[in-house]
């Protein structure tokens, strides 16, 4: 049952809880996948050529859980996994799960300063690496950095198939699976236990390690499968990083939970290789950040792929544009698109449009209270704030994180003595209770007393024709205090002038929005998680004014 704040109409709402919290741990759930879909697909890694059904994903499971038991790694111990997509990721996330280590997502891009932190700081002991990826040597790194950095690091594994000294090859690890031990390990797990840890940071400041449980990811998955209505007949498109949620509990979670497949298209997002596999495996869900569907949607050749089997999928991460979900609907044969909200520390989501949900809120907003979360908007003050107005999202219930590895100010910081996991994101509750995110706190332009919500401008400039995306951002200026910047990029073929904006937005929108300085770009500066990295747009964009004077 759906519960919304009646009687005052605050802007307060709890999500549905007639599905019960599953109480299970993460190995235990895919030992019941296998159990109930044994021969059904599981798992594809198009560009490794590996298909595997549960009952062979369980079983490789448990032959690297057994591997990692005889080399030593216990319940607790923390082990990274450093690689582009690929099975074997899947494989370590179960396997790890199965003797209850703690999965250490650490991101492919990162270099031997980051990783050097992102290990210690959480005191790793084992770490599985791909060899290389794109222009980052990963054994070179971390041979560069040396066991005098990396202290705790006892065991390095690398994937890939090659030898390397000092690294155990992966296929040293698929040892006979021993199900008694593993029965017996299982019996020492529960489903409150951390089981990993994901480093964010949002788009600036230093990374915490959010430690989660398996009842936080495991649950996630689940009524996110729900939410999409996934089966065992399902496959899933998952063109999103591993290393992130998105990929590794919105895709890998949801398979497990819902019997769906998991395909990966390629290591790390392609639009022709995410298009190829929804085609070559029809794939009925498609899962991306927006800026993955907006090059989607921009592919020259999309027309030649069949994407007939597409039905539902998550566009997630960032802000969604409302034509950029029109253009999933009906290009990409999403009729049941949804959008999901949410954010690490929270497993990720705490919202969800449903694939039966209105159109317009479908399209304009981020859903309602998934189940069993409370979601509430406050003010300044902390106070719950009347539905309609703006102030700050939070959420608490089952997907809260345990708290920030070894972290417990920053912990505080975020989760308050209530349990409530306040976002930094701005957003409003209508009387539906569907929630818009409007903004980050720290994103606002502040012109001369005037408060400006960049997203507000970012949707009107998508109503141009000519625009394919657009950011908009603060920058300094002596007068306002800050003024309003952005940088567009133009559809292709379009021409595009950097006054047209200005003319286009006069008259149109109130005058002190209209954005002052403009940029057409080819590309934005964005995470690999799809978000926007406006502070160093805006920096760029400070240092040419400054320089043209
Ligand atoms: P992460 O922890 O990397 O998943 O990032 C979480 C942040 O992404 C949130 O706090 C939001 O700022 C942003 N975000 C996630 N989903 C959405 C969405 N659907 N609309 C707008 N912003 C989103």
């Amino acid at each position: 049952m759906r519960v919304e704040s009646a009687v005052t109409m605050e802007s307060y709402a709890k999500g549905p809880s007639d599905a019960p919290l599953l109480d299970l741990t993460i190995g235990a759930a895919l030992e019941e996948a296998a159990a109930k879909w044994g021969d059904r697909l599981a798992l594809v890694s198009c560009h490794q050529g590996i298909r595997m059904n549960w009952a062979e994903l369980d079983a490789e499971a448990s032959r690297i859980a057994c591997g990692l038991l005889d080399r030593g790694v216990r319940k607790g111990d923390r082990v990274g996994i450093w690689a582009p997509n690929c099975a074997e990721w899947a494989v370590i996330q179960f396997a790890t799960a199965k003797i209850g280590a703690v999965l250490v997502n650490i991101n492919p891009a990162y270099r031997t300063s980051e990783v050097e932190y992102a290990l210690n700081k959480v005191g790793c002991t084992a770490l599985v690496t791909a060899a290389s990826f794109k222009s980052s040597d990963y054994i070179a790194m971390l041979r560069e950095l040396g066991p005098a950095s990396l202290p705790r690091l006892e065991l390095m594994v690398a994937l890939g198939g090659g030898e390397h000294d000092g690294f155990l090859p992966w296929d040293a690890l698929r040892v006979e699976p021993d199900g008694a031990r593993l029965a017996l390990v299982a019996t020492g797990l529960a489903a409150d236990d951390p089981i990993n840890i994901q480093f964010t940071s949002g788009t600036t400041g230093f990374p915490k390690g959010a430690t989660l449980t398996h009842r936080n990811i495991l649950n996630n998955g689940l009524f996110t499968a729900n939410t999409i209505r996934l089966s065992a007949d399902d496959r899933i498109c998952i063109p999103v990083p591993l290393y992130h949620c998105f990929g590794m509990v919105l895709g890998n979670l949801a398979a497990v939970t819902s019997g769906a497949a998991m395909v990966y298209p390629g290591e790390a997002f392609d639009p022709a290789l995410a298009l190829g596999a929804v085609q070559d495996e029809g794939c009925t869900a498609l899962y991306g950040v927006p800026t993955m569907f907006i090059t989607m949607l921009n592919q020259p050749d999309l027309a030649d792929y069949d994407v007939s089997t597409l039905r539902t999928g998550i566009m997630a991460g960032a802000t969604c544009p409302v034509a950029t979900m029109r253009g999933v609907m009906d290009k990409l044969n999403m009729a049941e698109v949804t959008i999901g909200y949410g954010m690490t520390e929270t497993s990720p989501l705490t919202t969800q449009t449903a694939t039966d949900d209105p159109l317009q809120e479908r399209v304009e907003t981020v859903g309602r209270a998934h189940p069993h979360a409370e979601v509430k908007i406050i003010g300044l003050d902390g106070e719950t704030l009347p539905r309609g107005e703006q102030g700050e999202y939070c959420s608490r219930g089952y997907a809260v994180m345990l708290g920030y590895w070894d972290d417990p100010e920053k912990t505080a910081e975020a989760i308050d003595a209530d349990g409530w996991m306040h976002s930094g994101d701005l957003a409003t509750m209508d009387e539906n209770g569907y929630v818009r995110i409007t903004g980050r706190i720290k994103d606002m332009i502040i012109r001369g007393g005037e408060n400006i919500y960049p997203r507000e401008i970012e949707e009107f400039l998508l109503t141009h024709p000519d625009i394919a995306n657009a950011q908009v951002f603060g920058v300094a200026d002596e007068k306002y205090g800050e003024e309003v910047g952005c940088w567009v990029i133009p559809r292709a073929g379009a021409s595009l002038a950097p006054d047209d904006i200005a003319a286009y937005c006069r008259g149109r929108i109130a005058h002190y929005k209209v954005p002052r300085h403009v940029r057409l770009v080819d590309s934005f500066i964005m995470t690999v998680t799809g978000k926007a990295q406006k502070f160093e747009m805006r920096k760029i964009m400070e240092m040419e004014l400054a320089r043209d004077g």
